[in-house]
């Protein structure tokens, strides 16, 4: 398996100042045209997200990094109907108010059968978490992951943030404010960006 890391460099307005990595690798991995690097420049990282409360929580964490000057980590999935993708997100600061964010692809494997592939509908009765990707039938249902729904996976979906999620985003959020030291996912030194030779320039 191929380990990816993407970046994004956003401001305080969350405007997306340069992408990197293996960031187009990424977008069409996840069938986003749209989100071709040269599409989303100096647009708002929020325009790109699905789901009020999901928003909510990526400003709410970008601005705890500018405030608190310290790095945070969540982990998330990203998952395709056929693979599963477990990431890790560091958002840390930089200088003028500007952070990073760092994805890294830590571990990938296949759902057998594959999912049924989804699509976001404001109107449809499902939910899914856009963190974890857990799905929730109906009003009222439980949570259920990925890797246990089999081909009960819905087609169409609302996005929205599962509990378990929301207290781990919170968690992460209180422990950078509190003052515990994430190590950043980059060097300082060797934070990419417009100004410096990036990783997959070089190679
Ligand atoms: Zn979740």
């Amino acid at each position: 398996m191929k380990f990816q890391q993407v970046y994004a460099v956003v401001d305080s307005e969350y405007r997306l100042l340069w992408v990197g990595g293996e960031w187009d690798e990424f977008a069409l991995q996840n069938a986003a045209q749209q989100a071709l690097a040269n599409n989303v420049l100096s647009t708002s990282l929020l325009s790109h997200i699905a789901g009020d409360e999901t928003r909510d929580l990526i400003s709410g964490m970008i601005e705890t990094v500018l405030r608190a000057k310290r790095p945070l980590r969540v982990s998330y999935r990203c998952d395709s109907p056929s693979l599963a993708r477990a990431y890790l997100l560091t958002i840390q600061p930089m200088k003028d108010d500007r952070v990073l964010m760092v994805h890294d692809l830590k571990d990938a494997w296949h759902f057998s059968p594959p999912l049924n592939l989804w699509h976001y509908d404001a109107q449809a009765r499902d939910h899914k978490c856009s963190f974890c990707g857990n799905v929730r039938l109906g009003e009222n249902g439980e949570w259920i992951s990925c890797d246990d729904i089999g081909e009960r996976h819905p087609t169409h979906v609302v996005y929205e943030v599962c509990t378990g999620c929301r207290d781990a985003l919170a968690e992460a959020v209180e422990r950078v404010l509190a003052g515990e030291e994430v190590a950043p996912a980059v060097e300082e030194s060797r934070i990419p960006g417009p100004d410096r030779q990036t990783s997959d320039q070089s190679e």
